[in-house]
């Protein structure tokens, strides 16, 4: 075992974690661990663009934005949290800019600009260009520019290192520290892929920055890495997890596959239709047709399928149709996704509309955080020295439903905010002493694991999850679907209490870390259709066939799950800021998922019928 220290310790290289890394870096000894090497981030796949008021090409400005992003996640959004990053959308931009980042330009040489669903003029009047891009290829460039800025500020990357554990002074799990009590990061636990060597990081501040959880649904746009790790270990050591009922599935995954065609196709002027060839987006939002918020559009074609207006032999898919729109344009716009539909479905988008499906994307929930980036235990208090920004974190500006383009605004704004607040938190702390042996925990999870003779496979067990999330907690749920995802995940976790892996060697043990990562994913899952049971209503990305309204009597809240020891029942355990709608605890094999509620920041826009 190897010890370092460090007074900021990143954990993930995406977006969130690099410019979160630039701040820190600038000031006090830090390092970033990512499990992938940078460049792999599933930031590197985002595609349609960065969204900022620049008002380049129309008229715009930040509260429009605001507006946008509040109405879009259906009036769950902290509206303060909004509010700053659509204030900083047009710096985080520039910033990029500034370090090369090559964006598409206007003939007059400023950034160009496109449209993107939900984002509007005057407070829903038309669709406005607002998002920034570099062709479809934005994250990628993204990602390149920060990775370069750190390669030249020297930032020390341990790369291929897994982070298994996080080091606290009070485990909130264990259910008896006592409100009020301080609670303090202290570092966290990684594994070494080459080597299988187990490292200690000591840290004065650690930030997360390790993106979504798509991996707990079978057809999804994200990539095999995301599965959930950040969230998975803050919500071990107790910290609650905030609306993860909430996530988000994209219009445009092709068919069968959920690989993604990214908005933009729309944002260019690609159309949906049905088998019958009709527009039906124009009866479902009339203003802004195609280019409404991604759950309406979701809801709208699964519903197009199941009223028998699907295309194909199976009925069971829209199609996106680019055909009206001149090949030199799409060339110019759009060439990596309309490359992927000729390679993975021999489909020339020039000519043949592309069969196209909801596929899972976005995970609106995550680790709470208050816009400074740090991480909130309860609904009011902090933890000392942890935060989190970017996918893994709920800021919450993305509410019930996010709009494109936010998330890669989303990483910058608060990757940036994150890793300045932790390096001027690092910069005076001191460093808090560590747990006892420190990695015993990770070391005996690690071992059991590997040296089980024989037992059930990984890839059964994950199959079976993915499985069931699909076809019981997607765009459509209802109790029953979601009892039995509920009853299937807790069959499925005492499967996974006799886990085996082939590979029982100790370097670059993918087979093993891929049984870790099951871990992580079944944690998320329950806390998705724990929080899906209970919100008894309809809002954003969260659709209840049994309770089709949304209901701000009831629901006006945020969803926070947390894992406590077995108690008596929901009503025993104490959860500060939860009331009535919100007690309700479901038991596991040795644990509990408890719900609570927090309060949503309401500033300048009260909740109103979302309409477009
Ligand atoms: C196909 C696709 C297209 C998209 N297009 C857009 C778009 O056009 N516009 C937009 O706004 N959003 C888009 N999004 C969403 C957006 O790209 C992501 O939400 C965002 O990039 C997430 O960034 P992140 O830094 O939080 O995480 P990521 O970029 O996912 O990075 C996570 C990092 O954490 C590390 N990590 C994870 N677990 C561990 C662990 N246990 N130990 C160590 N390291 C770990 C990984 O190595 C990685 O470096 C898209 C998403 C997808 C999937």
């Amino acid at each position: 075992m190897q010890t370092h220290q460090y007074d900021v310790v990143i954990v993930g290289a995406g977006g969130a974690g690099m410019r979160a890394a630039l701040e820190s870096s600038a000031r006090v000894r830090t390092a970033v661990i990512s499990k992938l090497f940078p460049t792999r981030s599933h930031t590197g796949a985002a595609q349609g663009g960065m969204c900022a008021a620049l008002a380049n090409v129309e008229e715009d400005n930040w509260e429009w934005h605001t507006f946008d992003t509040v109405k879009g996640g259906d009036y769950l959004v902290d509206q303060d949290a909004a509010e700053v990053m659509a204030k900083e959308a047009i710096d985080a931009v520039l910033d990029l800019e500034k370090m090369g980042l090559p964006f598409n330009r206007t003939p007059e040489g400023r950034i160009d600009q496109r449209r993107f669903g939900g984002h509007t003029r005057n407070h829903g009047e038309a669709a406005v260009r607002r998002s920034c891009y570099a062709a479809d290829r934005t994250g990628h460039m993204i990602l390149q520019t920060l990775y370069q800025q750190c390669v030249k500020n020297d930032v020390e990357f341990f790369n291929e290192f897994y982070v298994l554990d996080l080091l606290v002074d009070h485990d909130l799990a264990t259910g008896d520290v006592p409100e009020g009590e301080e609670v303090n990061a202290s570092g966290v636990v990684a594994y070494e892929l080459a080597t299988g060597e187990i490292h200690v990081f000591q840290a004065k501040a650690v930030v997360f920055a390790t993106g979504g959880a798509g991996k707990i649904y079978k057809t999804t746009s994200n990539a095999h890495t995301l599965t959930g790790d950040g969230m998975a270990l803050a919500y071990r050591r107790g910290i609650p997890l905030e609306d993860m009922e909430f996530f988000q599935f994209h219009p445009t995954g092709l068919a069968g596959l959920g690989i993604l065609l990214s908005e933009a196709a729309r944002g260019e002027g690609g159309i949906l239709r049905n088998s019958e060839g009709e527009r039906f987006m124009e009866r479902y939002a009339p203003t802004i047709k195609d280019l409404a918020p991604r759950d309406i559009v979701a809801r709208s074609m699964a519903n197009e399928v199941r009223e028998g207006r699907g295309a194909g032999p199976n009925k069971d898919y829209v199609l996106l149709d680019l055909t009206h729109l001149e090949p030199a344009h799409i060339d110019a716009k759009l060439p990596d996704i309309t490359e992927f539909a000729r390679t993975y479905l021999g489909i020339e988008p020039y000519t043949e509309p592309v069969p196209v499906y909801p596929t899972a994307h976005y995970a609106m929930g995550g680790i709470p955080t208050n816009i400074e980036g740090e991480v909130l235990r309860n609904a009011t208090d902090v933890i000392k020295g942890l935060y989190a920004a970017g996918e893994v974190a709920c800021v919450s500006v993305h509410g019930s439903n996010r709009l494109g383009t936010n998330s890669l605004l989303d990483i910058n704004v608060f990757g940036k905010r994150a890793g300045k607040a932790a390096a001027a938190y690092a910069a005076t702390a001191p460093f808090v002493e560590l747990p006892p042996n420190p990695a015993t925990r990770v070391e005996a999870e690690l071992e059991t694991i590997r040296t089980r003779p024989d037992g059930d496979r990984v890839a059964d067990i994950r199959r079976a999850l993915q499985e069931t999330m699909d076809a019981n907690a997607q765009v459509f749920r209802t109790s029953e679907s979601l009892t039995q995802a509920l009853d299937d995940i807790k069959a499925l976790r005492k499967r996974y209490g006799a886990v085996s892996v082939q590979d029982k060697t100790r370097t670059f043990n993918t087979d093993l870390l891929e049984a870790v990562e099951l871990g992580f994913l079944l944690d998320i899952a329950e806390t998705v259709v724990v929080g899906a049971l209970n919100r008894e209503e309809s809002r954003g990305g969260h659709f209840r066939e049994d309770f089709p309204d949304r209901d701000d009597s009831r629901f006006m809240q945020h969803t926070m799950a947390y894992r406590r020891p077995v108690a008596a029942g929901a009503a025993d355990v104490a959860v500060p800021g939860s009331d009535a709608a919100f007690r309700r605890a479901e038991a596991f094999d040795g644990y509990q998922v408890v719900l609570g509620a927090k309060p949503v920041t309401v500033t300048r826009y009260q909740p109103m019928e979302r309409k477009y």
